[in-house]
This record gives structure tokens, C-alpha cells and sequence, in this order.
């Protein structure tokens, strides 16, 4: 069985420990980890942060051509790519091979930043005393990032803090997910092969509990990227001091249907709602998880939704007509089956679903869920979404605000004057309107408010989150 190592400057050194990594789908072993020790972590920030002396001289054409090469190169082994982000996340391999296109595009993105790094000229004699004075920004780098990554998107999420961080001329220390970190280790081959100077990214997969502090706390470490779990954020934030902090955390997010849709409209609603209510089983930060609809075409459209979510295919995540896999680990459905029968317990309908084999759940739709049910107040991050009834707009307008989250909403409605309403009050970092809230393309900002985090991905300005302003002040006299 393949046996990984740690990618630390140009060397490939083994792990302090190893551990199994496991199927989701089957629970067959696919690999032994090396394992990143505490030492080890430290090595890599120091290792960083000696690269970081000669990389943010590197010029920003050539951080922009090694970026466009890594794309060039994913595009080339797409399939491949493709077919281990579907074996170790047991993401189905038509979605896979979606989140290979959009690493492409983000890495793309990414490019394109580096060679658009402007600061700006200070209009300095807008103060009395600020005439004959010229002064311009310039953005620079901070110098070691580190970058902790989540299992459901294991190279796109990835490609969003280390694109970033290169186009910025930064250096990263890059720990991704227990569960995926195969897809992570393939970068360094990747990045060594377009020219990245040694050092610049370093690979160490290990256990976020035991590596977590080091790689928050150590003093060269300069800015922390992470996606995740509300419970690792707010940790993170604790142990990170004065250093910047991207959080971009968990959420349950609610999409808004309105009445006097067409019938077709409402077929084509339906079939958006599916897709980003059980795509990936549901693992996706921003899938819907609470759906509210006008009352009178709630009926119809609970049966739309259950006629959809039936037809949908479980199956092996490498099969290419698999819709619905694996959920990541047993805990993930025990948890989910617990969720089930407190919401029934307290008066819900399983309407479809809530039956499990192993760790797959089909895909679940719940009516009539106590609005103080975890379903509806916690993150479910699974095949399971729960339909609610509204009669006015603001009703639903502040049933969906009865969240702790707010990452993104959605709100389809043919009326203006609701749309607007919707734009402007619902709390989430994003609102889509006449689009479902799961509609994401990389270069459009992307964050949350509340418990879904702070600071904001989308190549740009995760490049700018990345970046310290400096001043320059020249006086003229
Ligand atoms: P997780 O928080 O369990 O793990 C994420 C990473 O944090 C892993 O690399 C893990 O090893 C590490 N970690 C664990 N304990 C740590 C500690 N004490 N200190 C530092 N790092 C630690 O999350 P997950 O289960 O992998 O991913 C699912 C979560 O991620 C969901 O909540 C989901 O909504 C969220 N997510 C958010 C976005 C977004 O852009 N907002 C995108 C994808 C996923």
C-alpha cells in the first residue's frame, strides 16, 4: 500500500507516525500517512519562513506563470485528479471532476492576481495640511501563512488559500484534512514541476488537534487561512493573538421560494433546489439546508422535492451514475441519525428518507421540524433538508435570520420590491436572488457573517486579506 510522506522545502521526509487512511465508501485501507509531529510543524514554518526571505523578490510575472503551469498541469491529469478527490472524500466522481474544472479556474484566478497587485495615490491635500505631500500604497506580503483545510472540497479549498498566498509572495504551510490528504500532497509534484522555489509550499497531513497550536501560535507564522468547523474557528481566533485570521466556517443555509412562479419555473426550481441541497450528500458549506416556501405552493412543491430526492442514485462515488455516497465518517451519520428522531420525537414528517446503510444516507426531506430542532438551528452538513411554510415575505425573511450562520442565502421571488427586501435584510455574507444560496463561482468574494466566520475568500481579496498595506509619504516642497 502506498506509503506518504511530509513535503517540507524540497524534500519529501517521513511522518513521525503513520496513520490508515480508509475508503468512506468501502472502509478498504488506501494508504499509511505519514503524520506530521509538533518538531516537524515547527520545521516547516522555519523552512517557510527562510523562503519567504528570497520569494517575495520573486517577480509577480513569474509567481503568475507558475500558477497558470500548475492549472496547465491539473488540466492535463484532470481525470486523474478527479478520480482521488472521488476515493478519499467518496465525493461522487461527476461532482469530482466539477471541483477539478473549478481548481483549474481558481488557480487561473489566481494568476491573474499576482499581475494586478495596485495600491493607490493618496489624495493628500484633502487636509489642509497635507498639501505638497505625494503619497501612494503599495501592497506587500506578510510572509509564512498557514493554511488548515477541511475534507468536502480537499483541492479547490485548498487552491483558494494557496493561490492566494503565491500570487501574494507569501509562503504557506499547508495541513489539510485527516480524512483527504492525498489530494493535497499530489501539489507538491505539481508545484515543484512549474518552477515553485523550494520551500515556498510545504505539505505536513496530520492531526489538527495535536498540530493546531504550533501552527497558530509560533511567532514566524504571520497570518492564518482557515475553512472548517465553527468549533476549530473559534479555537483558532483564541490561540491567534494580534495575527490576521481568515475564518470561513460552517452554516445552514435557507433559500426562499415565493409564489407566482409558472409550473415549468417550479420544475426548474425544484431541480436547482435538489442540486444544491444533495450535492455531495450534503457536505458543502453552503448547501441548503432550510427551505421556506409561500403556503400556497407549499404542497406542490414538498412533492416536487420528494419525487426528486427518490429518484436520485446511491451508489459507489466512482460509479458515473452515483448521485448520493458516502457521508465522511460514522460519526457524521450517527449524528445525523440522532438529529432525525429528536426532530421526529418533537412532531416532524419524514417526508423521504432518514433511513441509512453503513455510513449512506438517502437523501432526506423533513416537514413540520420544530424551528428549535437541530435541523434547523445547527449545521447538518448531510443529504437532509427540512421544508417550512411561510405567508408573508418578512415572516420568511426572519425565519431564515433565526440562525446563528450566515454565509449565504437565496431567495427566489418575481416581485422587485421583495427582492430588494431580501437583499437587504438577510443576514449572510452573500444573498443570491432568483439562484440557489450553493451557486459559487472563485473569483466572486465569499464569506460569512455571525458564526460563519470573518474575512473573505475569492482570489482577490483573499489576496488582500493576505497583504499589509504599506504608506509611502514623500514631501515635495
Ligand atoms: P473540521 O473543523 O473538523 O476540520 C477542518 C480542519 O481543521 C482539518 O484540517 C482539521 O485537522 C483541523 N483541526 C481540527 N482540530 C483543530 C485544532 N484544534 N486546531 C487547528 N486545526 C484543527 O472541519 P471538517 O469536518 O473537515 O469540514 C467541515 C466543516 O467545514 C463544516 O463546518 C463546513 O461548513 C466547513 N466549511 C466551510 C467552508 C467555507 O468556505 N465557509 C467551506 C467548506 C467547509
Amino acid at each position: 500500500m502506498k506509503q506518504t510522506q511530509l513535503w517540507i522545502g524540497d524534500t519529501w521526509i517521513p511522518g513521525a507516525s503513520t496513520v490508515t487512511l480508509h475508503s468512506p465508501y468501502t472502509g478498504d485501507p488506501i494508504a499509511e500517512i505519514g503524520y506530521a509531529s509538533v518538531e516537524q510543524a515547527e520545521q516547516a514554518i522555519e523552512v517557510a519562513a527562510a523562503a519567504f526571505k528570497s520569494f517575495y523578490k520573486v517577480p509577480a510575472y513569474t509567481r503568475a506563470e507558475i500558477l497558470r503551469k500548475v492549472a496547465s498541469a491539473m488540466e492535463k491529469r484532470h481525470e486523474e485528479l478527479a478520480r482521488l478527490i472521488a476515493k478519499e472524500s467518496a465525493k461522487p466522481i461527476q461532482a469530482a471532476r466539477g471541483e477539478i474544472d473549478r481548481t483549474i479556474q481558481t488557480y487561473l484566478f489566481a494568476a491573474e492576481a499576482a499581475r494586478d497587485n495596485r495600491g493607490e495615490t493618496i489624495p493628500m491635500d484633502a487636509a489642509p495640511h497635507g498639501e505638497n505631500h505625494l503619497a501612494y500604497t503599495q501592497r506587500k506580503p506578510l510572509g509564512v501563512v498557514t493554511a488548515i483545510t477541511p475534507f468536502n472540497f480537499p483541492m479547490n479549498l485548498v487552491a483558494h488559500k494557496v493561490g492566494p498566498a503565491i500570487a501574494a509572495g507569501n509562503t504557506i504551510v499547508l495541513k489539510p484534512a485527516e480524512q483527504t490528504p492525498l489530494s493535497s500532497l499530489i501539489l507538491a509534484e505539481l508545484f515543484q514541476q512549474s518552477g515553485l522555489p523550494a520551500g515556498v509550499l510545504n505539505i505536513i497531513p496530520g492531526s489538527g488537534a495535536e498540530l493546531g497550536e504550533i501552527l497558530t501560535t509560533h511567532p514566524k507564522v504571520a497570518f492564518i487561512t482557515f475553512t472548517g468547523s465553527p468549533r476549530v474557528g473559534k479555537l483558532i481566533r483564541a490561540q491567534a493573538g494580534l495575527r490576521r485570521v481568515t475564518l470561513e466556517l460552517g452554516s445552514n443555509s435557507p433559500l426562499l421560494i415565493d409564489e407566482g412562479f409558472s409550473p415549468d419555473e417550479l420544475e426548474k426550481i425544484a431541480d436547482e433546489t435538489t442540486n444544491g441541497s444533495f450535492n455531495y450528500d450534503g457536505q458543502v458549506c453552503i448547501s441548503i439546508q432550510r427551505v421556506y416556501v409561500h403556503k400556497n405552493i407549499y404542497d406542490g412543491f414538498v412533492e416536487r422535492m420528494v419525487q426528486r430526492a427518490e429518484k436520485l442514485k446511491i451508489g459507489d462515488p466512482l460509479a458515473e451514475d452515483t448521485n448520493i455516497s458516502a457521508l465522511i465518517n460514522t460519526a457524521a451519520a450517527d449524528r445525523l441519525k440522532k438529529w432525525v428522531e429528536h426532530a421526529v420525537s418533537k412532531g416532524a414528517v419524514v417526508q423521504t428518507g432518514g433511513t441509512f446503510e453503513g455510513n449512506v444516507m438517502a437523501p432526506t426531506i423533513l416537514t413540520n421540524v420544530s424551528p428549535d430542532a437541530e435541523l434547523n438551528t445547527e449545521e447538518a452538513f448531510g443529504p437532509i433538508i427540512t421544508i417550512t411554510p411561510f405567508e408573508t415575505w418578512s415572516e420568511a425573511i426572519d425565519m431564515a435570520n433565526r440562525s446563528k450562520f450566515g454565509l449565504n442565502s437565496g431567495a427566489f421571488t418575481k416581485d422587485i420590491e421583495r427582492a430588494l427586501q431580501a437583499a437587504e435584510k438577510l443576514e449572510s455574507g452573500g444573498v443570491l436572488i432568483n439562484q440557489i444560496p450553493t451557486f459559487r463561482v472563485d473569483q466572486m468574494p465569499y464569506g460569512g457573517v455571525k458564526e460563519s466566520g470573518s474575512g473573505r475568500e475569492g482570489i482577490r481579496y483573499a489576496m488582500e486579506e493576505m497583504m499589509d498595506i504599506k504608506l509611502v509619504v514623500l514631501r515635495m516642497n
